[in-house]
């Protein structure tokens, strides 16, 4: 690859920002991927822009991602520039508007989840307790109307700021982006959130504190987080659990090379160490063949896969 066109870039980022040949095993909950051909972190929207608008002028492709806690990436790696948007901090900002019942605040795509729930507790703000435990971005957690224990991001959030695919910048407001069950225009139309309005109501801080203590348990007793994954690795089907399934058909712990179904919650492939994008998918696709062959039920993949083919 000729470093050299990357020269631009460099030049419109912080010193070090810009890396090459960055294993994207190394920014993905599940330690899976090869190299992305240049791999940049930002957080401010003017940066992100920047990114953007280089890749746009010099025809080199971006591929956006928030925090790679849903991304399986081919080992082959990533062509052109992976874009990740994360890191901006974790407090919460001042509200934009408050009343006696609520407040609106606008929080960075690049926030985490969980700091961004913390935080709102904290301030005494109610409806972002069940957010607590996913490890992606706010970015990440609306293209993926990220939800869990009967709340999904779509009941708290009001609009986002969003680029389109030419780079126009517009506000969509939450009906407008379609949130659906892992679902929204975000991911249909490849938008790209620079940042998100919430309204919150007035809650209590000490109660909001102890239901996300409650909720991270509940988590860690039932779900593999002591090893890499990427979360559900199928989406739910209608009437149905993808974990029960996956039960049913015999195929608790079942292994493909170093990746495997877990044994803690079936729902979930989990990288034992070393685990390849391909053994992935190819257990996946076993998974896929064998539930159907049992329950007549079609699996549909969760897990985003990027990277070349
Ligand atoms: C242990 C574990 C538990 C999990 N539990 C849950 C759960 O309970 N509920 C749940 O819903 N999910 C869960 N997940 C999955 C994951 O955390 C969520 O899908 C999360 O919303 C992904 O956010 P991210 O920032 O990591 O996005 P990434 O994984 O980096 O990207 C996911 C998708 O979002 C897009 N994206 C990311 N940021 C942006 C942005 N700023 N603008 C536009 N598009 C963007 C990417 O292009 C990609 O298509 C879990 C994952 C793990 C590893």
């Amino acid at each position: 690859m000729d470093k050299s066109v990357f020269k631009e870039l460099e030049s419109l980022l912080p010193d070090g920002a810009v890396l090459y040949d960055e294993p994207m095993s190394a920014h993905t909950s599940f330690r899976i991927g090869g190299p992305a051909d240049v791999f940049v972190t930002a957080k401010e929207p003017e940066a992100i822009k920047a990114v953007l608008a280089f890749g746009r002028k010099a025809d080199i492709p971006v591929t956006v991602i928030g925090n790679g806690s849903n991304l399986l990436v081919s080992d082959k790696g990533v062509e052109g520039i992976v874009l990740s948007i994360k890191g901006a901090g974790t407090e919460l900002p001042a509200p934009i508007y408050a009343d006696d019942e609520k407040a609106v605040f606008e929080v960075s795509a690049g926030m985490s989840l969980s700091a961004f729930s913390k935080a709102c507790a904290k301030a005494g703000y109610t409806g972002t307790e069940t957010l607590a435990g996913i490890p992606g971005s706010v970015g990440g957690g609306i293209a993926m109307n990220a939800g869990a224990y009967g709340g999904e991001i779509k009941d708290v959030l009001k609009s986002a700021r969003v680029l389109d695919k030419d780079l126009n910048e517009k506000v969509l407001t939450n009906a407008e982006l379609e949130l659906g069950y892992r679902r929204s225009r975000v991911l249909s139309e490849g938008l790209i959130v620079l940042s998100a309005e919430f309204e919150l109501k007035r809650g209590n801080a000490e109660e909001s504190l102890a239901k996300i203590s409650e909720l991270n348990k509940k988590r860690k007793d039932k779900q593999p987080l002591e090893l890499p994954s990427g979360g559900s690795t199928f989406k739910r089907p209608e009437g149905y659990f993808a974990g029960k399934l996956i039960e049913d058909a015999g195929l608790r712990g079942f292994r493909f090379g170093n990746a495997a179904v877990s044994e803690k919650h079936c729902g979930f492939v989990v990288n034992l160490g070393g685990a390849t994008c391909a053994e992935v998918l190819t257990l996946m696709d076993e998974v896929k063949k064998k539930v159907f062959e049992n329950s007549g039920v079609g699996l549909e993949p969760e897990l985003r896969m990027i990277g070349r083919k």
